[in-house]
């Protein structure tokens, strides 16, 4: 499911005329009025996003979230949460989840200079956000957060956790940025914020957006973005952000969420259904793993006790097992993402076959496992 883009699968049922696309020109160089429509969608989605510009990956939306941020306040420091995943630019890949474990800043072409600005948290920890706010507080230009994370497996936000980083980045006149690069549309058209009851100063989104197409955006509080170019001194840009091609496939996401009210809730009745099947087994197995599932995320780890809650929980699972299981998984024709850390996608494309399918392979997988005196 390539991380999670693919919300109706490899082959949407609404890319088609794609020649009738290209014919208008593959890029402007110039914003058009279909890029102003689709801003206006995203808004009426997400209303924190009062103004927002189009990227071209998620990366480079938060990048650009983090850079309106600093500008905006004057400041430079960055507070973020170990196992987030945020993209591939320098602080965001400091202490990350998803495939992307750099423990060694100073080996992994991170200059050590731009992590002087950086913060780092436990996830679901108020204490040790306040730790590291007691030396970057006053210098603090924003937290970064996922509302609801998926790059260290699936961990829901404890309550009072994001309404304590509300509080925080208030009373340190800090921005509140939350990543729903993989959250939003995902799990609904109101994203992860519409659910968690705390409104971010900024927001980045990406992935199911584009149906597969690359496509991303930033934006949030108005008077915040005030600080981009033109009006603003605070430059992001790329030739490809909001391409027209990009652009209109990403209108038809919208079009066919919109015309496909039932979507959600049948792709995740079959992501609850294939959870179940997960728990069966483990139960059969005495395996007492704990199977997370929202939406259509779901998720377990090698690891007994409680789900997930910080990335000090996911370094505890069993790697070796999870190798071993992807293998297994692989051989009977179901291809998982190869890190631990990733969570399994379900698209509209999934059928009740395939539910089956998979619930069968991991069965099967697990068995092995087991005989192979792996878990
Ligand atoms: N933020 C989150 C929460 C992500 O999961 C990802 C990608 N896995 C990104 C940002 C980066 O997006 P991209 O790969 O499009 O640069």
């Amino acid at each position: 499911m390539a991380y999670g883009p693919l919300l109706f699968g490899h082959t949407p049922p609404f890319l088609r005329d794609l020649d009738a696309l290209a014919a208008r020109g593959v890029v402007y160089g110039s914003t058009a009025p279909d890029e102003l429509a689709l801003a206006e969608r995203v808004r009426a989605c997400l209303p924190s996003m009062e103004t927002l510009r189009f990227t071209t990956t998620g990366s480079e939306a938060v990048q650009s979230a983090v850079r309106v941020a600093r500008a905006f306040t004057g400041r430079d420091a960055i507070l973020k949460f170990s196992g987030n995943y945020h993209g591939h630019f320098d602080i965001a890949l400091h202490d990350a989840g998803a495939s992307a474990e750099t423990p060694h800043a100073e080996r992994s072409g991170i200059p050590r200079a731009a992590l002087a600005d950086l913060a780092v948290a436990r996830y679901n920890d108020l204490d040790d956000v306040d730790r590291a706010l007691a030396s970057a507080g006053d210098r603090l230009a924003a937290i970064v957060v996922e509302p609801i994370c998926a790059n260290m497996g699936l961990v829901p936000p404890a309550p009072g956790f994001l309404a304590g980083l509300r509080e925080r980045a208030d009373r340190c006149g800090a921005m509140l940025i939350f990543d729903e690069v993989i959250t939003w549309l995902r799990l609904g058209l109101g994203g992860a914020q519409s659910r968690v009851g705390v409104v971010p100063d900024l927001t980045t989104v990406g992935k199911v957006l584009g149906g597969g197409f690359p496509i991303a955006a930033f934006g949030g509080r108005a008077d915040v973005m005030a600080v981009l170019a033109p009006d603003g001194p605070c430059f992001t840009g790329g030739t490809h952000a909001g391409m027209p091609f990009a652009v209109a496939v990403a209108t038809r996401v919208l079009d066919h969420l919109d015309a496909h009210a039932s979507l959600h809730a049948d792709m995740n009745a079959r992501a609850r259904r294939l959870a179940d099947s997960l728990r069966a087994t483990l139960r059969d197995l005495a395996l007492p793993y704990a199977v997370v599932q929202l939406e259509s995320i779901v998720d377990f780890k090698f690891r007994p006790g409680a789900a997930t809650r910080s990335y000090d929980d996911q370094a505890r699972d069993d790697q070796h097992a999870y190798a071993a299981f992807y293998h297994a998984m692989r051989e009977r024709g179901v291809l998982l993402p190869p890190s631990h850390n990733e969570v399994m996608f379900l698209s509209a494309a999934h059928g009740d076959d395939d539910v089956t399918f998979t619930a069968t392979a991991a069965d099967a997988a697990l068995r092995e496992l087991r005989a192979r005196g792996i878990i």
